[in-house]
């Protein structure tokens, strides 16, 4: 009897009854039975907002990005007996390390930006505060706060693992804990990944489960703080989307659907050369990888009518060097599809695209063609493309159709009639082409790839998403937004504008705002970073500027700029009304002014942030500076933490000269 796919539910492993059997790709054997029936779904979401996300909204932002790193680094040591099962669901070697080793990384990549673009608390600012009033005693920030549900994730089953963890991450990162629903073809691996997670012990309890089969039963009782986000085909969107959670209850929807993307030839690319053969490989590469059976994958190539032949040969001649057979060979460019079913589909998608059969003959290895879902590469042309049904119908698997072009309009037009992609490419050295179609097609894409010889080699790729970059597209491709950076972060968070005083404020983020109290208690410089207070505040002696200061600065810098040097000159200008310091040496000066001279805890400068010269300084002011610490972030086991000091240099009348935020490391007391 075939092995149960297990469900991690309320802290343990439990199996459905009844399951339905997923066979291999390969041969199609029964590799597992997959069943959700008679699991407690309602208790898994309640254990996962008490126990998973109690647990992580205990953790700050860095916490949480410090345990994705661990998590990242163990499973990338651990991959074997994944890249085994992997070969099962029809994946090469090749294949198995973008959907391994790739969510893996997906993970090591959020962890980083999250250390380094959110702060060291559990509430994350957005955006600068908003002065409500003019004396500054009312003002306004908006802020994002982790919502209380369970984010629900429901995987197409071509990525079972980087599907699941560029998911994963922004939702845990963003302190929600995730139940993951992976698509049943390939659920066996989703689950030995889980299982790999559960086993390295860095996820917090709750933090994420898994329920393989039918959620149904979860659906109905999801609320307006949980949210779903689904990939997978339009259809099963569009009933997900009408699912009474989504309308009658306010859970979030996100769809990352099927979506037909497109390669465009530019006619600077010509006939031949390496722009051109750039755009062959690009285009072939799409084919092979995952048997075109990704969400990203070329399924239009769309060229000039000049070079539609050219095109047409270079593709046919590559395709029959694809070597197709078994994924557990190392040989193997391109494994079958996930089953039989996928198959049939696929075959049914090509004939009602109805286009010309340019290419369908690749042999394959030696392998069980009954039984496995293997199939050749095809090639299809249209040849009325503005009606072709390559347009509307996705064959998910190595299929794609070609088009010809007259002009750039054109171009844009047949791109456009997907009616909304995840991505396309536009391959061509001639900046002004490239810029055109760039700025045509933005509105119809999630991400364009835009490539020439030069940049080609070092590119990323047409399929491949970047964590930093968004993921998904508008119409067809569902209209959602995933990765792209923190930006993911906010399908998990509630955005509020928080109007108060500058101390609510402080005390609500731990920031502090401009006009909230200050406290005085001795050079801040000399407090370690466990003592530091956000408010501690320094105000300095004050210095006078001189005409002597400024010839002396110009000459050891060698910034001779004529505001600083010819009177008449800065006089007729309309900025100045005579002769003006140097911005770097009021910088310099007011440095001069705060710092604490002998070793202490401040043990370096790393930065300015957000400097603004308000005011011109002429000679003669008396420059003074007003320091507030206004906020820590402890580096754990670095010995040091970093402080961001609110910086503000005045004249004798209160007049803002410039403001900005310096950037130290303070040891702790351990450190020095
Ligand atoms: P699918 O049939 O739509 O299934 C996707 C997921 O939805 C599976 O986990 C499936 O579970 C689940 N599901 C189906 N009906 C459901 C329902 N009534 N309630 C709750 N869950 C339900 O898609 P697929 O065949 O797995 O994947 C291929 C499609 O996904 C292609 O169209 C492809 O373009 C698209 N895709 C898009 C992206 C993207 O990022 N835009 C990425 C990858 C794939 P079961 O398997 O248990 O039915």
């Amino acid at each position: 009897m075939a092995r149960s796919v297990e469900s991690f539910l309320n802290g343990r492993w439990q199996s459905g009854t009844d399951g339905r059997p997923v066979r291999s790709a390969v041969n199609g054997r029964v590799v597992a039975e997959v069943s959700a029936q008679g699991l407690d779904q309602a208790a898994a979401r309640s254990y996962a907002i008490t126990t998973g996300g109690g647990a992580l909204r205990a953790l700050t932002f860095h916490q949480r990005a410090a345990i994705l790193r661990n998590l990242g680094k163990a499973l990338l040591a651990e991959t074997d007996e994944l890249y085994a099962l992997s070969c099962e669901t029809g994946a090469t070697a090749a294949d198995s390390a973008i959907d391994i080793d790739g969510g893996a990384g997906a993970l090591l990549s959020y962890a980083a930006m999250g250390r380094k673009e959110l702060p060291n608390r559990t509430v994350w600012p957005d955006g600068d505060p908003i002065s409500l009033s003019r004396d500054g005693r009312f003002v306004a920030q908006h802020l994002n706060v982790s919502r209380l549900g369970v984010a629900l994730q429901i995987n197409a089953f071509n990525f079972p693992c980087w599907g699941m963890l560029e998911k994963f991450a922004p939702a845990f990162l963003a302190g929600v804990p995730t139940i993951v629903k992976p698509a049943t073809p390939t659920a066996y691996l989703t689950e030995a990944m889980v299982r790999l997670i559960d086993r390295t012990g860095l996820v917090p309890d709750g933090a994420l489960q898994m329920i393989a089969g039918d959620i149904t039963a979860l659906l109905d009782v999801l609320d307006e703080q949980d949210s779903i986000s689904f990939t997978g085909s339009a259809a099963t969107a569009r009933q997900l989307r009408s699912n009474p959670a989504v309308v009658d209850r306010g859970t979030r929807f996100t769809a990352e659907a099927d979506s037909l993307n497109a390669a465009v030839l530019l006619p600077s690319a010509g006939n031949d050369g390496p722009t051109f053969e750039l755009f062959i490989e690009t285009v072939a590469s799409e084919l092979r990888v995952k048997a075109g059976q990704k969400c990203t994958a070329i399924r239009r190539i769309i060229v000039p009518a000049s070079a539609c032949s050219a095109v047409e040969e270079a593709l046919v001649e590559r395709l029959t060097t694809f070597r197709i057979g078994d994924p557990a060979d190392p040989a193997t460019e391109m494994g079958p599809l996930v089953g039989l079913e996928q198959r049939t589909a696929l075959q049914q998608a090509i004939e009602q695209i109805g286009a010309t059969v340019v290419h369908e003959t690749t042999p394959f290895g030696d392998v069980d063609v009954e039984h496995g879902a293997f199939v050749s590469p095809v090639l299809l042309r249209a040849e009325t493309p503005a009606e072709s049904a390559a347009h509307q119908i996705e064959p998910f698997g190595p299929v794609a159709t070609l088009m010809a072009y007259d002009t750039l309009t054109d171009a844009v037009d047949l791109v456009a009639r997907g009616r909304g992609s995840l991505v396309t490419s536009v391959v061509g050295p001639d900046l002004t082409e490239a810029a055109d179609l760039t700025l045509g097609l933005a509105p119809y894409h999630g991400r364009l790839h835009v490539v020439d010889a030069t940049s080609g080699p070092s590119s990323t790729g047409h399929g491949s998403p970047v964590p930093q970059l968004v993921h998904g597209g508008p119409g067809r491709a569902g209209g959602g937004e995933e990765l792209g950076g923190m930006r993911s972060l906010l399908t998990h968070m509630q955005r509020t504008a928080v109007q108060g005083s500058p101390d609510l404020l402080t005390a609500v983020t731990g920031r502090w705002f401009d006009g909230a109290r200050r406290q005085e208690r001795g050079h801040p410089f000399t407090f370690h970073f466990e003592d530091l207070a956000v408010g501690d505040s320094l105000q300095t002696e004050s210095r006078r500027i001189t005409i002597e200061d400024i010839e002396r600065f110009a000459e050891l810098t060698g910034d001779t700029f004529y505001a600083h040097m010819d009177e008449q000159a800065a006089a007729a200008s309309p900025i100045f009304s005579g002769r003006v310091a140097h911005g770097y040496f009021v910088l310099s000066a007011a440095a001069g002014l705060f710092v604490w001279p002998d070793p202490g805890p401040v043990l370096a400068n790393y930065g300015l942030d957000n400097l603004r010269f308000a005011t011109p300084t002429y000679p003669g002011a008396e420059i003074r500076v007003v320091l507030t610490c206004k906020e820590k972030s402890l580096r754990p086991d670095a010995g040091y933490g970093e402080v961001r000091w609110d910086t503000k240099v005045l004249d004798q009348n209160d007049n803002l000269l410039a403001a900005y935020d310096v950037l130290t490391m303070v040891a702790t007391r351990e450190g020095n």
